[in-house]
């Protein structure tokens, strides 16, 4: 299949188009597009955590590439919920797409306050649409529909254009008892089922679950339970995005006659946000983070950061006892109201091995009713199915194996599946859908405040130095290249500096940059390269393996 060239919009082919540019095939960096005539519009654009296979990466975005050259084009992003890998590359991958965003509330308080800090705050137009309602991005007629998730504001998106409709799931689940929000509006997914639905692009993350997801609810009463019946001290740790779970667990303390501190940067920002959306009015002062110490063991609960092992979190410091104001130990409780995030359990396990060690009680979702998943289990699929009714069925938002059982499961209930990987542009409409072209996509890392392709030269340098070592050399020389005083080498991650090898090493080195021909001592672009062999050929011999070298050759 011929790969686009980064051509023109109006080169583009007509219809009603969809492109995954990530987030099919793997965890986070959700980035969705679709086309109408030549007009783009983005839906979500996530990060996703690097885990062990980039060890030399944190965070992942996807490559915007594609996009990024059709900019003209792009009518507008829309952000379906507030979750890091819908919303986590926004802030550093605007600057590219320069378009307007269109976002609920909350999400719209939380993605304000990245761009803030990015320093993007006056030049994003921040569009703000009320949950359920209606706009339009010219081609495109927009709906958001009410969706319960495990973060306020989810929403679907139906999209209508000439060609038809698609409804976009975002992330949703059944909840009867989301706790806060509205519930789902199946009496709008039925409308939209109605009036007829081309295509519906699906949340895959718990297809492989039977059943039902849960609900907040029954979480709610479980936390309340043991809450009121432990002794000592209680810390919980969930994701700081689950308001309604943040809310549970407040009210669960209080009951129980604690006050509740939070611990952890990132709940204060999602509290402050969720404050400012008009959630969590009637929460009690929190106790701040130094006077901790002052409240009896069991009038005490922490809610704190960390749930996935975070080396820096709130919980990871505290099983470490490096928390400045924080304590746990021996006849206290750790409770881990969140799942595992797949890549993330030896982090997790190292953080509660820890706890353990202190003498800390730990209770997981393996032990008690301490998590139910935001996403759709199987019969929510289903009954997602029977309300919409859509003609074809695009699994999304999941690894391989996720998307494949939602495709099986949709093919059961009868509908017809469309396997799409990252790159495909799928013509909806008009005709018989089908895959009539591939899109550069590719995985930009953050590296600090930059993005650098995860397969250019930065990353693959930075894979080097981590497995095989960085070795510089350096040395003063003279007009004719003859080396004054001693050749220098350092290799920090190789040997200790100062110690006898690097003395040989450096002896070595010197010795053999002075055997050079005195030609290729005397050019500067010569004697480096020939240095840099050098060093390659007498660290390869000392410690079997091929760092990254660099030679520095100073003329005085
Ligand atoms: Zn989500």
């Amino acid at each position: 299949m011929a790969v686009s060239s980064g051509k023109a919009s109006r080169n583009d082919p007509d219809g009603f188009l969809y492109v995954p540019l990530g987030g099919t095939g793997e965890i986070g960096m959700n980035f969705n597009l679709y086309a109408c005539d030549g007009a783009w519009l983005a839906v979500d654009c996530g990060m996703g955590f690097a885990g062990p296979e980039a060890p030399e990466a944190e965070l992942l975005l996807a490559d915007p590439a594609f996009i990024v050259a059709r900019r003209e084009a792009l009518r507008g992003l829309v952000i379906t919920h507030a979750h890091e890998d819908h919303i986590g590359g926004v802030a550093r991958l605007w600057p590219q797409l320069r378009c307007p965003i269109y976002a609920t509330p909350f999400t719209a308080a939380l993605l304000r306050r990245k761009l803030n800090e990015a320093g993007l705050g006056r030049e994003v137009k921040l569009q703000v649409v009320a949950p359920g309602g209606g706009f339009e991005i010219a081609p495109f007629g927009l709906r958001f529909i009410r969706m319960t998730h495990s973060t306020p504001e989810a929403q679907a998106l139906a999209i209508t254009t000439s060609y038809g409709t698609v409804l976009h799931t975002g992330d949703w689940k059944f909840d009867p008892h989301p706790l806060i929000g509205a519930l789902t509006d199946e009496a709008a997914l039925a409308a939209l089922g109605d009036a007829g639905v081309l295509a519906m692009i699906s949340d895959s993350t718990n297809a492989t679950v039977d059943g039902h997801s849960g609900s907040e609810r029954d979480v709610k009463k479980s936390l309340n339970a043991l809450v009121n019946d432990l002794p000592g001290r209680i810390a919980i740790t969930c994701f700081a995005s689950n308001i309604a779970r943040v809310s549970s667990v407040v009210e669960a303390g209080v009951a129980a006659g604690r006050h509740v501190a939070l611990v952890g940067r990132s709940l204060g920002n999602y509290v402050a946000a969720a404050q400012e959306a008009g959630y969590l009015q009637h929460l009690p002062d929190f106790i701040p983070e130094e006077d901790i110490g002052a409240i009896p063991e069991e009038n005490l609960l922490l809610l704190v950061t960390g749930s996935q092992g975070e080396p820096r979190s709130a919980m990871a410091r505290i099983a470490a006892d490096t928390h400045r104001h924080a304590v746990l130990g021996e006849g206290d409780t750790a409770i881990f109201s969140s799942r595992m995030i797949p890549g993330n359990e030896k982090a997790i396990a190292a953080v509660q091995d820890a706890l353990v060690r202190r003498g800390v009680d730990v209770i997981t979702d393996e032990d008690e009713l301490t998590h139910v998943s935001g996403h759709p289990a199987r019969d929510e699929l289903c009954k997602l199915y029977k309300l919409v009714r859509p003609r074809y069925l695009v699994p999304t938002h999941g690894e391989w194996r996720h998307l494949s059982a939602q495709a099986l499961l949709a093919e059961e209930e009868g509908l017809t599946a469309i396997r799409l990987e990252n790159g495909d542009m799928l013509r909806l409409a008009p005709g018989v859908p089908e895959v009539i072209d591939s899109v550069p996509t590719g995985r930009l890392a953050v590296d600090g405040t930059n993005i650098v392709p995860l397969k250019g030269g930065i990353m693959s340098a930075r894979r080097r130095m981590l497995f095989n070592g960085v070795v510089v050399g350096s040395a003063a020389v003279d007009a004719d290249g003859r080396v004054i005083g001693e050749a220098r080498i350092s290799a920090p991650g190789l040997f200790e500096s100062p110690d006898r090898l690097q003395r040989e090493l450096e002896a070595e080195f010197g010795q053999l940059l002075s055997e050079l021909p005195a030609t290729t001592r005397r050019e500067d672009a010569a004697f480096t390269e020939a240095a840099c062999t050098i060093l390659r050929r007498i660290v390869g011999k000392r410690f079997g393996k091929r760092p990254i070298v660099e030679a520095h050759v100073i003329r005085l």
